[in-house]
């Protein structure tokens, strides 16, 4: 029997990083934590080291560092600060897979130390892949290291396309919820709330992706995660439209077979094929089995370009070059805030990115300075555009 695989969790207060720990609950014989990060939620990262024994904590938030230490007192655990402390726990020497399971641009610093220490990634962090994937995959095949998806889209085609030679493969099909308004009159998309946006038919997550879900901004990151991970263009990653979620997603293959990978909505299991795979571990009890019939009819829509432009957006900024998904991303950040804060109506949120993007200078052949700028630079510019005299085009 081989001992327990040594991980560090990078964000693991959160969603992902919660569902993590309880996927190592599950396999204790199989996963160890030995370290773990966390922004600024110091009760509960506490709680995770009395229950998880990790080697080294860090807190991202400096001012939280005081607290950890009165909590975690004499618990004989390491305990870390700031980015740089966060980027030691991704890089943490015992460690041999790092969890990227942070939300947002901050993310990307963990994920290139840990790639800088040779860890295998499994990745939850978009931003990762849309802002920095041209800089990361290059770093990630120069030290070896092998990115894992989490996200349920991605995880679905990484295990079809273990049935055929990658060049065997036709097209990657990515099914998406739809979100809460696809049956919406488009006519009274102006009139959407914050609060219809946050009510996400099938999965439960954070308030940015779920706005995202609803424009499909979202699956336009997928596109570009897809192409920057499995190494296609994007004309070969299509999407379709499935309300029920039950097809994570497809690939077809050049001789017309399409092989699909399915199941209930339940994010610990891309957690534990990312952590695990491909060997195939038993189900715990906990996870609630498949029945074909209990689902229903399955169904499949093409997405409408007038309700969802945000699809047709993330395809162009990944054509127009590497810093593209890094302006997409940032803009869009900027651009969903100010919906949620009632600054800006549903209907502005793609216009405006589409806005930044216009004025981009592209950087290709990028380094992460020129990431980080191109990020910067278009979360300016998207706040200014919203004050600017040009706004009334954006918010009309
Ligand atoms: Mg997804």
């Amino acid at each position: 029997m081989a001992l327990p695989k040594p991980i560090s969790i990078v964000g693991s207060t959160g969603s992902i990083g919660e569902s993590t720990l309880r996927v190592v609950d599950r396999y204790p014989g199989r996963l160890r934590v030995v370290a773990l990060a966390a922004g600024r939620n110091t009760a509960r990262l506490a709680e995770q080291v009395r229950r998880y024994h990790p080697d080294v904590v860090a807190i991202a938030a400096p001012s939280g560092v005081t607290e950890l230490q009165a909590r975690l007192g004499g618990m004989g655990v390491e305990i870390l600060a700031g980015s740089d402390g966060v980027e030691a726990v991704a890089a943490w020497p015992s460690a041999d897979t790092t969890v990227i399971a942070v939300v947002g641009f901050a993310g990307v610093f963990p994920t290139l130390a840990a790639i800088r220490a040779g860890k295998s990634i499994a990745l939850a962090n978009k931003e990762t892949l849309v802002a920095a994937g041209a800089v990361v995959m290059p770093l990630a095949k120069e030290h070896g290291v092998t990115i894992a998806p989490i996200d349920s889209e991605h995880s679905a085609i990484w295990q079809c396309l273990r049935a055929g030679r990658r060049s065997e493969v036709k097209r990657l099909i990515l099914t998406a919820s739809g979100g809460p308004f696809r049956t919406r009159p488009l006519s009274i998309f102006g009139d959407i709330t914050p609060a219809d946006a946050l009510a996400h038919p099938t999965w439960s997550m954070g308030p940015r992706i779920t706005v995202d879900s609803a424009t499909m901004m979202n699956k336009g990151f997928e596109i570009i995660e897809a192409a920057r991970l499995f190494d296609i263009e994007p004309a070969r990653v299509e999407v379709v439209i499935h309300p029920q979620s039950i097809v994570h997603s497809l690939v077809e293959f050049c001789d017309g077979s399409v092989v699909a990978q399915m199941g209930l909505p339940d994010m610990t299991l891309p957690i534990t094929y990312a952590l695990l795979g491909p060997e195939r571990v038993e189900a715990s009890p906990d996870v609630q089995g498949f029945d074909p019939v209990a689902c229903g009819p399955l169904e499949f829509g093409a997405p409408e370009p007038e309700r969802y432009p945000a699809l047709g957006l993330a395809r162009h900024a990944y054509e127009m070059g590497a810093t593209g998904g890094t302006v997409l991303n940032a803009a869009d950040e900027i651009a969903v805030e100010a919906f949620l804060e009632g600054r800006l109506p549903f209907t502005g949120i793609t216009p405006l990115v589409e806005a930044v993007l216009d004025e981009h200078h592209v950087v290709f052949d990028p380094g992460i300075d020129d990431i980080v700028a191109a990020d910067r630079w278009a979360r300016h510019r998207a706040a200014e555009l919203m004050q600017g005299p040009g706004s009334s085009r954006l918010v009309s």
